[in-house]
C-alpha cells in the first residue's frame, strides 16, 4: 500500500506510523466531564467504509497527515495535513461562535 504525503508525493507504507481514528482531532475540552472523555478515549465506531486516520510520516517529512481510507478495500482516497485541518476546524468553530 502507498499513502500519498501532501508535502512527498506517494510513499510506501512502510515510512508511516499509524495512529488510528482521527479522533484526536476532535479532542474535548478540558471540563468536558469524564463521561466525555471516557467516549473520546475507548469508543471507536469501527464501521466498514470511508475512515479519516491519522498517520505520522515518521520516516519522511515528519508531518502528521489525516488520510481517508475504506477500511474495506484500503483504497485510500487522499490525505492532507493534519494541521491544516485542524486550523479548518478551528476557524469554523470560530465562526459559528460569531454567529450566536
Ligand atoms: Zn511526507
Amino acid at each position: 500500500m502507498r499513502l500519498p504525503c501532501p508535502l512527498c508525493g506517494e510513499r510506501d507504507l512502510r515510512e508511516f506510523y499509524y495512529q488510528g481514528a482521527a479522533v484526536s482531532l476532535t479532542r474535548p475540552d478540558p471540563d468536558a466531564g469524564a463521561d466525555a472523555w471516557a467516549d473520546y478515549v475507548h469508543l471507536r465506531e469501527n464501521l466498514p467504509g470511508d475512515l479519516e486516520e491519522m498517520w505520522h510520516h515518521a520516516q519522511g517529512c515528519g508531518a502528521w497527515l489525516v488520510v481517508t481510507r475504506n477500511t474495506a478495500t484500503h483504497v485510500v482516497k487522499g490525505a492532507k495535513l493534519a494541521m491544516d485541518t485542524k486550523r479548518a476546524d478551528t476557524k469554523r468553530a470560530d465562526t459559528k461562535g460569531a454567529r450566536t
